[in-house]
């Protein structure tokens, strides 16, 4: 099933979200046979949680279970409103310094409380630019991903998201998602075998938009789209799911 992900980052007031949502609501059909799936700040979730027809998704949670972590969400706290979590995001990396080690505990704490992941990954620029992206690529699915075993990695779910995309303008072209989509999906066989290595979606974000989605999505090796900047206004994600709507439709 297709996943299309809205990522609102550090945005929208409580006003602002719930109005949102109540616009949303009004085309939870849309989410019949796709995931559309909602990632607001976490001091939302409660207030959206009580009344989106859309599952929600965290931003970010905690590598630690419970202790001296100001500031910090646990697994535990969050799985009262999420079924999801995104791990891994690039800006996280950035700007907190998240590595893959921390990364991976925060990952295992997903699995604990049996929250899905959504491990962001992908290469910087300066990778890209030298041509050694695929295995820039490579060190992040294994440093995170080969110590789980199968049965619980069956739940994760990957988003491709080249670091010079996110929040650029520039999406990645047909073939560079193609590449390495199909690099990681061979990387996902080789270690978890086939029936668990075909079945972990790939989506892909960076700046994707309702201009772009057609292309993007009619791309076989993409199994959904992670969006953010896109995704702040209604309208504008509204038209995005309508054409994930069309696709799940065609390709199913
Ligand atoms: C993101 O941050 O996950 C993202 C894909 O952002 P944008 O769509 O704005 O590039």
């Amino acid at each position: 099933m297709v996943f299309i992900v809205a990522n609102w980052k550090m945005n929208k007031s409580q006003a602002q979200a719930v109005e949102y949502i109540h616009i949303l609501n009004k085309f939870s059909d849309l989410n019949k046979h796709i995931n559309v799936l909602i990632s607001p700040p976490s001091i939302h979730l409660p207030v959206i949680s009580s009344i989106s027809d859309f599952p929600l998704v965290a931003q970010n949670v905690s590598h630690l279970e419970n202790g001296a972590l100001t500031g910090e969400i646990s697994a535990q706290m969050l799985s009262k409103y999420v079924k999801h979590v995104i791990v891994g995001h690039s800006e996280r990396r950035q700007f907190f310094l998240e590595n893959n080690f921390f990364i991976k505990e925060k990952i295992q704490m997903c699995f604990k409380y049996k929250l899905s992941p959504i491990f962001c990954f992908g290469e910087n620029k300066n990778a890209r630019n030298k041509g050694n992206y695929l295995d820039f690529i490579k060190s992040q699915i294994q440093e995170v991903l080969f110590d789980f075993d199968v049965a619980k990695i069956s739940s994760l779910i990957l988003a491709y998201e080249p670091i010079w995309a996110i929040g650029t303008g520039n999406t990645a072209t047909a073939l560079q998602i193609e590449e390495v989509h199909t690099y990681v999906r061979n990387l996902l066989i080789l270690k978890f075998g086939e029936s668990i290595g075909f079945r972990i979606p790939i989506l892909y974000g960076g700046s994707c938009n309702s201009d772009n989605a057609v292309e993007i999505l009619s791309n076989d090796h993409v199994d959904g789209l992670l969006v953010g900047g896109a995704s702040l206004d209604a309208s504008n994600f509204i038209n995005i799911i309508k054409i994930a709507n069309e696709f799940s439709s065609n390709r199913f």
